[in-house]
């Protein structure tokens, strides 16, 4: 388990199309002081105002999650928040160039890729983390998130759909670096075609095209192939714990989702976080080990950084 926190090595430079706004938008992702969190700025606005991740300032949407402040809004966070909780890092600043996170493939490979190519930094802080002390359930029509202590984090995934590529689906693991990078992070967004277009004819979709997601129509895919078969619940996955990071904290225990989506994930999350007897913040070490333990020096992998 990851016991100090961790920022980037170097600063990643990014940049690709939003689907929601068609703009080219370039996101900048750079290294954080110990205890900063997530911070997000809206470089292309007047004053570029700040937005911290923080559970308030999260709205879960059927189709994307939202970072918003009341007054300024950045779309599309999850997949950049799901890499940052499954790589482990705690402290970043996230200066975006436009209203939304670019969907690049549509799954979380880029942001791995492009930050371990420059390496992790471990700080001399103990890492924060929200654990699960008391199971806890909150449920949403058919949809279904349970919580439960455990070590380390665990998630449970299904879904179902009537469709027949999808059908029901299951996957279970236990969230470290390595599995993340391995299982998860590679599974694109998919999308059903008639959606999409109803999408597109009301103006929610300035961009967005194949490029961007897996899109199905009712018999099959209309576009490449599947990287894996249950590439859907997985991706599924990958939402969760982006939208599991709402603290800019780690979460511990064992999380099931049923039938949930960014809406009800959120919903959850929020819940759990204001239920006082089912969950504590608390540090990955006692406070007196910071003062014997020096975290590891770390080294920027690709000679570019
Ligand atoms: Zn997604």
């Amino acid at each position: 388990m990851q016991r100090f926190q961790q920022t980037l090595a170097a600063i990643v430079d990014l940049e690709g199309e939003g689907v929601f706004s068609g703009q080219r938008v370039r996101v900048v992702l750079e290294p954080a002081e110990t205890d900063a969190g997530v911070v997000f700025v809206r470089e292309d606005l007047p004053g570029a105002p700040r937005i911290a991740l923080r559970p308030e300032n999260v709205l879960g949407t059927e189709g994307a999650t939202v970072l918003s402040d009341g007054r300024h809004s950045i779309y599309m966070v999850e997949h950049l928040l799901s890499a940052l909780h499954g790589l482990g890092i705690d402290n970043v600043v996230i200066r975006v160039w436009g209203p939304e996170i670019p969907l690049f493939d549509g799954s979380a490979e880029i942001f791995v890729r492009e930050i371990l190519a420059c390496g992790l930094k471990l700080q001399p802080a103990a890492k924060r983390f929200v654990e699960i002390i008391r199971s806890f359930e909150v449920r949403n029509g058919v949809g279904r998130i349970l919580f439960r202590p455990a070590e380390g984090l665990t998630i449970s995934v299904r879904i179902a759909f009537q469709h027949p590529l999808i059908g029901e689906q299951e996957i279970s693991l236990r969230v470290n670096p390595i599995s993340y990078q391995r299982e998860i992070a590679f599974a694109r967004t998919f999308g059903f075609k008639e959606d999409l277009l109803r999408r597109k004819e009301k103006g929610l979709l300035k961009g967005g095209s194949l490029a961007n997601a897996i899109v199905l129509d009712e018999k099959g895919l209309l576009n490449g192939s599947l990287r894996v078969q249950d590439e859907f619940v997985r991706h599924k996955a990958l939402d969760l714990l982006g939208d599991l990071f709402v603290t800019g904290w780690a979460l511990k225990g064992e999380v099931r989702a049923e039938l949930s989506g960014h809406k009800l994930h959120i919903e959850a999350v929020k819940n759990l976080l204001t239920a006082p007897e089912a969950v504590r913040f608390s540090d990955g070490l006692p406070a007196v080990a910071l003062f014997f333990l020096t975290p590891p020096r770390a080294r920027a992998i690709n000679p570019r950084c």
